[in-house]
């Protein structure tokens, strides 16, 4: 059954967060002064249990959805996590379950999430230079320890593996060329992030965004691309090709080329709420029909209620008003 929202965009992908919690303290999504020690995190019972996230996966599936990503927070800080992969993977009609991961834990468990039935993986990572690397991820975790995890994700299978660096001006972007030469030829696919105003905690401006452009502009001018077609209706990163065959790298120029008339993701915080859009403000309670007897064919129906009625297009309504509207933090629904 396909649902279709306002501007004609089918649901087809969902990002769930499984925890919010996480190991870094990245400084452009959860800055210590407010992520500090005092913060309070969702309590346990709050979060949807492996059997809450199976059941509305599967709803979710039937109605759509052909993509599953977990993220978070840090999904691998989630106690048992393969035991939730494993059962996402069981789920007939999925096209593709993948996790989104700081890396940190992969040398741990990069194995066992493959064993447990994840296709492949996607890890973030906004330098190589350890001094970089550690003031953004302000818990003074090297450089090397997600290229262990990166080489253990490859190791496992989780092919192909795709790297998300963040850049910000002034902070990473004088990076870019040693990022992309460290991952060219290697299999891995190097993806650029506009930094984006996700959350009210980050003090984003403009200023701070390196656009796309400039991005490939910097790396063509060293190494040569083209670009390549879209893997698939909606995906969000534009891909180039180097023309000496060593790979692609992708850029998602999220602020300088929304992409929003694409956009067909949801997401799903941990404590349940539906999320139409990465800069709302407002979730869809569905942890309540979770918990208050509800049938699946009347969760099914509040989720065509919620898509049939969606109008977001943030990233292309974006400017210096919207930049101060209350949104709900990256870290709570995820990346
Ligand atoms: N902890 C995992 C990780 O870092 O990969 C998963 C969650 S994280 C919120 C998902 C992705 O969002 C990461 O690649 C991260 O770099 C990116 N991200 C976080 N804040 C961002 C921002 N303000 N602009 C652009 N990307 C951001
Ligand atoms: Fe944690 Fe990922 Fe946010 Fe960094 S980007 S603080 S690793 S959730
Ligand atoms: Fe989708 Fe909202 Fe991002 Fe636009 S701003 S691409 S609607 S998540």
């Amino acid at each position: 059954m396909k649902t279709v929202d306002t501007l004609n965009r089918p649901l087809r992908d969902l990002r769930i967060s499984v925890t919010d919690r996480c190991n870094f303290r990245c400084t452009y999504c959860m800055p210590r002064e407010v992520f500090g020690k005092d913060f309070a995190f969702l309590p346990h019972k709050e979060l949807l249990t492996f059997e809450e996230i199976t059941r509305l996966a599967r709803i979710f599936v039937a109605n759509g959805v052909e993509k599953l990503r977990l993220t978070g927070g840090e999904p691998t800080v989630r106690k048992d996590i393969e035991k939730l992969i494993t059962m996402l993977a069981s789920l007939e009609d999925l096209k593709d379950l993948t996790l989104t991961t700081n890396g940190s834990t992969l040398t741990k468990k990069a194995q066992a999430l493959k064993e447990a039935g994840l296709d492949r993986i996607t890890v973030s990572l906004d330098s190589l230079d350890d001094e970089v690397f550690k003031s953004m991820n302000d818990a003074d975790f090297p450089v090397q320890g997600v290229l262990d995890g990166i080489e253990a994700a490859s190791e496992a299978g989780l092919h192909p593996i795709k790297i998300n660096m963040v850049v910000r001006r002034g902070v990473n972007d004088k990076d870019i060329l040693d990022m992309a030469g460290f991952f060219r030829g290697t299999g891995h696919i190097l993806r650029f992030i506009e930094y984006m105003d996700v959350g009210s905690t980050n003090g984003w401006r403009m200023n701070d965004v390196v656009p796309a452009a400039e991005i490939v502009n910097a790396i063509n001018e060293v190494w040569p691309v083209e670009p390549a077609d879209a893997n698939y209706f909606g995906e969000v990163a534009e891909r180039w090709r180097y023309k000496d065959g060593a790979g692609e790298v992708g850029v998602i120029a999220s602020v300088t080329q929304a992409f929003c008339r694409d956009c067909t993701r949801a997401r799903l915080s941990a404590d349940g709420k539906l999320y139409t859009c990465l800069f709302s403000n407002f979730g869809y309670d569905f942890r309540k029909l979770l918990r208050d007897g509800s049938a699946d064919e009347e969760i099914a129906e509040y989720l065509r209620s919620v898509w049939r009625i969606r109008d977001d297009r943030y990233s292309e309504l974006r400017s210096e008003q919207t930049i101060d509207l209350p949104k709900v933090e990256m870290s709570f629904i995820g990346g």
